[in-house]
């Protein structure tokens, strides 16, 4: 194999995976260095997002989301299913099967488009040569005309709360639970914190949300956020918001004592579990020499302009290790950009259009700017509602809850947000997504025919109510 190539990847997540495949599709010699290994020393491809992430937390979500459907749903459609149970290993293992199959396909897709995996963990030196240290401690050291790190994240860990095998748990841990707790501690009401309480709560187990800010999913539209802590909390999760975790002691070998304190003072709670869900972290520790020429932010982060270019003339970084939300499509699109840039297209990617989703039930999603955001920058705007309540889809579905929430500019009555709390909020955002990606008003939206019955027509319902239009429920003169 010749040491020299067109692109090298560094890190194998859906950020480098997906540059990389691009990159070779352009027709450039590329290479992807990964350092993750399985149990057998063999290279798995996919990083976080399919390996601890996004794909094994949705296959949990589902499983226990059916469960719940089936215990509590159910009825009310005159289904008998009685003493519906889960077997957590099995849940587990389906789990681990779909990971296995994700990763193995990866493989496939390097190997079908020609990009050349490189075993091991990767270095940026000076002048784009890349030094890869395999498990086995040999160094290679290969030279690139561009360079794509795309090294991702990792848990933050807090000192109250040491991660403890099989008791103090960051959220690869928590993804191979294989037994109901009884009482499952969690720190952090973020995605990932919302996400593992619900799965556990679906299977029976109490779960106590222990979060240090006042405010609930602060970055959210509050209206959403609102909506969505009156259901979670419905679903049996405690949310105690202004609760800092200050310190943990294991109980037995068996149990965690959590000690936080909140606006009344110093409490503390026992739970079989704990999970810690305070955030991820940059993994750039080690991966620049010295003379690289990139740098990082304060914080970690690789610096990068608006086309992911660090400081180092033909070195590019993406997704989770750069500014931005933490986020797959995030980054696998900081991936396609980057490599169309190396082969000479022009390209841009619109930060301002990218969907944020929390796979709890009902899902939260939305895109553009939150009514908050709006107030603060002065920018006047209309907004329109439509509740699921209301659409006949939905009942027939037996998901009533939640609502569309469009924002459009007062004047020009371009669309500045959408918000969806609501069955499939996660597949409906990608029109609010697409919408605004074309720059669509309202109005757009409200000429559009939408099939019927289908749950989509709350989004058309939800911009005809932005001008106080909505065929299906009564409108509320606003203004
Ligand atoms: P990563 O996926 O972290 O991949 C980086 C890769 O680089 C890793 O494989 C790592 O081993 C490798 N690497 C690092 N340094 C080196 C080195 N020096 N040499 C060689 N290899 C190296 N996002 C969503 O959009 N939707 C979701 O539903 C979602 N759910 C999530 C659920 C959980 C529980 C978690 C933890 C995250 C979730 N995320 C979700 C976030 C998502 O996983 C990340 O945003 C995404 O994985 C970032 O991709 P990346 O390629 O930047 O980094
Ligand atoms: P996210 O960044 O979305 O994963 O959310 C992580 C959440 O953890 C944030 O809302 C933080 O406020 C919260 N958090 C961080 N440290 C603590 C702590 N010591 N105790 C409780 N919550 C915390």
């Amino acid at each position: 194999m010749s040491d020299k190539f067109d692109v090298i990847v560094i890190g194998a997540g859906p950020g480098g995976y997906v540059a990389a495949i691009r990159a070779a599709q352009l027709g450039l010699k590329t290479a992807c260095v990964e350092k993750w290994i399985d149990e057998k020393g063999g290279t798995v491809l996919g990083g976080t997002c399919l390996n601890v992430g996004c794909i094994p937390s949705k296959a949990m979500l589902e499983t226990t989301h059916k469960l719940h459907e089936a215990q509590h749903g159910f009825a009310a459609q005159g289904i008998v299913a009685e003493n519906v149970s889960i077997d957590p290993k099995a849940m587990v293992a389906r789990k681990n099967g779909i990971v296995k199959n994700l990763t193995g396909g990866i493989a496939g897709l390097f190997k079908a488009n020609g990009v050349t995996t490189l075993a091991g963990t990767g270095k940026l030196l000076a002048g784009k040569q890349v030094e890869v240290t395999a498990a086995d401690g040999s160094v290679s050291t290969y030279q690139a005309d561009n360079v794509i790190l795309a090294s991702g994240s990792v848990p933050v860990e807090i000192p109250p709360a040491p991660l403890t095998e099989g008791l103090i748990l960051d959220n690869a841990g928590a993804l191979d639970i294989d037994e109901t707790p009884e009482h499952l501690g969690i720190i952090g009401a973020g995605v990932i914190g919302l996400e593992m309480g619900s799965i556990w709560a679906r299977c029976g187990s109490k779960v106590t949300v222990l979060e240090a800010m006042d405010d609930f999913l602060a970055l959210a539209d509050q209206d959403l956020a609102k909506e969505a802590k009156k259901l979670l909390t419905k679903q049996g999760l405690d949310i105690k918001l202004g609760a800092r975790c200050t310190g943990t002691e294991i109980v037995d070998g068996k149990a965690v004592k959590v000690k936080y304190t909140d606006s009344e003072g110093d409490k503390e709670l026992v739970v079989d579990k704990l999970i810690v869900a305070v955030g991820r972290r940059p993994q750039t520790n080690g991966l620049l020499a010295e003379d690289s020429g990139v740098s990082l932010d304060e914080r970690g982060f690789i610096f990068v302009d608006e086309n992911c270019r660090t400081g180092a003339p033909g070195v590019y970084a993406i997704g989770d290790s750069v500014r931005g939300p933490m986020l797959a499509h995030k980054a696998s699109e900081e991936g396609i950009m980057v490599a169309d840039i190396i082969a000479g297209h022009k390209a841009a990617m619109n930060y301002d259009c990218i969907p944020n989703i929390i796979y709890t039930f009902p899902e939260l999603a939305w895109v553009g700017k939150t009514e908050q955001q709006l107030k603060a920058e002065g920018i006047k705007y209309k907004s329109g509602k439509f509740p699921f309540a209301a659409s006949g889809r939905a009942m027939a579905a037996n998901a009533t809850e939640g609502f569309v929430k469009m924002l459009a500019d007062e004047a020009t009555d371009r669309i500045l947000g959408v918000h969806i709390v609501g069955g499939i909020a996660s597949e409906l955002i990608a029109q609010g997504v697409i919408a605004m990606e074309f720059a669509s008003s309202a109005e757009d939206l409200q000429l559009t025919v939408f099939a019927h019955p289908t749950v989509s027509e709350a989004i058309h319902e939800a911009a005809l109510a932005v001008d106080n239009h909505a065929i299906h429920i009564a409108n509320r003169k606003k203004r």
